[in-house]
């Protein structure tokens, strides 16, 4: 047995002072800096985790906020409460706009400087538009809670102005990416439309809105096998889904996407679900980027050439090559924190082992995909059952499982299915008569931050 060093419970008969313990910062309340500070929760050591946000955000379900699935605070989890169970930690509601690696100092936004003994970068990344004209303006991302929101509220507006005026065709609402979010999405808004919408809106000739997923490769999910793949696509077809494959996106317009190929569709909601990139503030903390602006560290997780700085989760462009998704950060993250643990103590740094748990993308009701590390693929409802647990296991928060099972049954569940209720939120009045029209949720006014989804168009 490893007898316990420096930094671990028990390494002296005598605890050193609180003040004296090392100082650990941890960038980021999301799932690398959740699982570093979590790492960090038996050590003397005193941690400070800052988050631009007072929330931690379970990003795999936003979707459902989005279409009226879920409450946006059943997939949020106020971030001071972890201190209930970790007393040696202390949260700071701020952002980070600059490091000094020499001085080990962060600079905040409010002007505050922290100095650190070891510093867990963990920021994740945002919405990539890929340069595409009008995207940033027009479309709606769905990287965080406010524009969750946003796409929901949008698209309750138009339906309500859709009931009320001379065009009662029905909308069309276009998802631009066909990986697990834009499938995802895609996927859940059919259903509502289907299960929910087409009764609520009888002054809407037919459907209430069409969905179409744009996509630049010729299928949808190319993470996955190419059984998974069909399946997906055969399941998206069957919910009315249409899919735009091969073409990619040039410009979005506001009625409007116009497609690579020359062609132009309608859309009165267009949602990007198309990319990711690091936030343009790491290009000047000068630390070392790969190619996509993503901070470079070794295998042990510490980035190249600082000793006491280290990245995890979707910020880390790691020797491994790995996916940005939940699980490389929680490994990448809880790794960091053990890693300080090691340095503390004296010991080497090992390198991180990762274990790939597998990749899930559900579709809808019974129908999802589940690559299981290569080995076992899942598809139906064994892969939807997979889903719920994984996704539910996931969150943050007794209270946020109970609610988030609540209403995922109450969506999803034999007898609630066929007439779900779905969750609105503030519609303002449609007056047509009057001069005044009515407000509508914008892409910009959705959140500070712009951000969006895992997959590449
Ligand atoms: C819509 C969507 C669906 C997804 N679905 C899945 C899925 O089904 N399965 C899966 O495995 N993965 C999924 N992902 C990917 C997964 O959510 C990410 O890989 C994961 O969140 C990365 O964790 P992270 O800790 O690196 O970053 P994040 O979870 O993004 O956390 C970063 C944190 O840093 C904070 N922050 C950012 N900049 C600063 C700053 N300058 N100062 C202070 N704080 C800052 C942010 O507020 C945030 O809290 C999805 C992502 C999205 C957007």
């Amino acid at each position: 047995m490893t007898a316990p060093a420096a930094g671990e419970p028990g390494a002296s008969g005598r605890e050193a002072p609180r003040e004296r313990w090392p100082h650990v910062v941890v960038v980021g309340g999301g799932f690398a800096g959740v699982a570093a500070v979590r790492a960090l929760a038996k050590a003397q050591v005193r941690v400070t985790l800052v988050d631009r946000r007072v929330y931690n955000t379970f990003q795999p379900l936003l979707y459902q906020v989005a279409t009226g699935g879920l409450n946006p605070g059943d997939v949020m989890y106020f971030l001071r409460s972890l201190r209930v169970r970790q007393r040696n930690l202390r949260v700071v509601h701020e952002q980070l706009v600059s490091i000094d690696t020499d001085a080990k100092t962060i600079q905040l936004l409010d002007d505050a400087v922290i100095s650190y003994d070891y510093l867990v970068l963990a920021n994740g990344v945002t919405t990539s538009y890929f340069g595409t004209p009008g995207a940033k303006e027009h479309a709606f991302a769905m990287y965080s809670r406010s524009q969750a929101l946003a796409i929901r509220d949008a698209l309750f507006v138009r339906l309500e102005r859709a009931a009320v005026g001379a065009d009662t065709d029905g909308l069309h609402l276009v998802v631009v990416g066909g990986g697990a979010t834009g499938v995802e999405v895609a996927g859940a808004l059919a259903e509502l439309r289907d299960q929910g919408l087409r009764p609520a809106y009888p002054e809407i000739a037919g459907d209430a809105f069409r969905v179409t997923v744009v996509q630049r490769g010729d299928e949808v999910l190319k993470a996955f096998p190419a059984s998974l793949r069909r399946y997906a696509k055969d399941q998206l077809t069957a919910r009315d889904v249409e899919l735009r494959l091969g073409a990619g996106v040039a410009a979005v317009l506001p009625d409007a996407v116009e497609l690579t190929d020359g062609t132009r569709i309608s859309s009165d909601l267009t949602i990007w679900a198309a990319g990711v990139a690091p936030h343009e503030e790491v290009s000047r903390w000068n630390l070392p980027l790969d190619e996509h602006g993503r901070v470079r560290t070794g295998p042990d997780m510490r980035v190249v050439g600082l000793d006491a700085v280290f990245a995890a989760g979707d910020i880390a462009s790691t020797p491994f090559d790995l996916p940005q998704l939940a699980q490389p950060a929680i490994q990448g993250g809880r790794h960091a924190g053990r890693q300080i643990l090691n340095l503390m103590a004296g010991r080497p740094t090992t390198p991180l082992r990762y274990l790939d748990k597998g990749t899930l993308a559900v579709i809808g009701r019974r129908s999802a995909v589940g690559d299981i590390a290569g080995k076992l693929r899942l598809r139906g409802l064994p892969a939807w059952w997979v889903w719920l647990f994984v996704h539910v296991a996931g969150l943050l928060g007794s209270r946020n499982r109970f609610t988030t099972i609540a209403g995922l049954l109450s969506r999803y569940s034999v007898g609630f299915h066929r007439s779900p209720v779905p969750i609105v939120g503030e519609v303002p009045s449609v007056r047509p008569s009057r001069t005044q029209p009515a407000q509508d949720p914008a892409p910009a006014a959705a959140a500070p931050d712009q951000s969006s989804s895992r997959s590449s168009q």
